[in-house]
């Protein structure tokens, strides 16, 4: 199996994923606004932000996040199962095989919009079709010592049942859904060379930024838009964008095996968690 070069990025990149995240309602033909993109960031932490954070500031306050929410049957899981992996480091510096790719494709529409212009896939850093073969790689690899609070299926069964696929294309911001059920991702997003890693301190996102976004468009998909204002969610409980996001860096943080992510990447977790905690109007 090749290995892939590492190489360091610029803290620069920070402010266009700033710029890039961004979610929407589902269902609509959207133009989304520049107002909604203003207002319906996902920013990385701040370093600060990173250190001050409790290591488990809500479960006491929520004990039972679910009672919930179970919206969409997954469908049976593949017959191909996911390869075990010792850590999503070791994973992530290896390319996905053909048949991991061939799998990806037959359980969700991917779809490179041919009018971007992306460069075809190779197994490079910041190749766009690479960050989405690899961001599915790790939502299959990720598993719990508790069930998700919003889905008693797997990270990656969840998502097969709740959305049908994945768009790369031109949009100002990405957003939930197409006419046909599948979210729409900003293609320019997925050229993020700290996107070769789970988490760059450097750049303070990462991979697992990637994966927040598709887990925070895909629950859009069964529960709706945001409820308080344009793009925040009114409560935790409610289990919608945000809380799912928030939930998912939690549980990576918390739940997890101790060889699967790095004591970093957990507090790099936290902070994300902290971050769409922080998208809750009274959470
Ligand atoms: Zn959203």
């Amino acid at each position: 199996m090749p290995s892939r070069h590492r190489r360091s990025s610029l803290p620069l990149l920070t402010i266009l994923l700033l710029i890039n995240f961004a979610c929407n309602l589902p269902s609509l033909a959207v133009t989304p606004s520049d107002s909604q993109r203003a207002t319906d960031l996902m920013s990385p932490p701040a370093a600060s932000t990173r250190t001050s954070i409790p290591s488990s500031p809500i479960r006491t306050a929520h004990p039972n996040p679910t009672s919930a929410v179970e919206r969409t049957p997954a469908p049976p899981p593949t017959s191909i199962p996911p390869t075990p992996v010792g850590s999503l480091d070791d994973m992530l510096a290896t390319c996905p095989t053909a048949e991991e790719i061939e799998r990806f494709q037959t359980d969700f529409d991917i779809f490179f919009d041919p009018a971007v212009g992306l460069p075809p896939f190779a197994c490079e850093d910041a190749n766009h079709q690479l960050a989405i073969y690899q961001a599915l790689r790790a939502m299959s690899a990720l598993y719990f010592d508790q069930p998700l609070p919003w889905t008693s299926y797997s990270l990656y069964d969840w998502l097969r049942g709740a959305i049908s696929g994945v768009v790369l294309t031109t949009t100002d911001i990405s957003y939930c859904c197409d006419g046909q059920n599948r979210i729409v991702l900003k293609a320019d997003l997925l050229s993020q060379p700290s996107y070769a890693y789970w988490y760059d301190p450097q750049s303070g996102i990462g991979l697992m930024s990637l994966v927040g976004l598709i887990v925070h468009e895909a629950r859009h998909a069964e529960i709706g838009g945001h409820t308080c204002g344009n793009s925040d969610d009114a409560t935790l409980e409610e289990m919608g964008a945000w809380g799912v996001q928030y939930y998912l860096f939690l549980w990576m943080a918390e739940h997890t095996p101790p060889s699967l992510l790095t004591p970093t990447q957990r507090e790099a977790a936290m902070a994300h968690a902290e971050t769409a905690l922080g998208r809750i109007c009274n959470p």
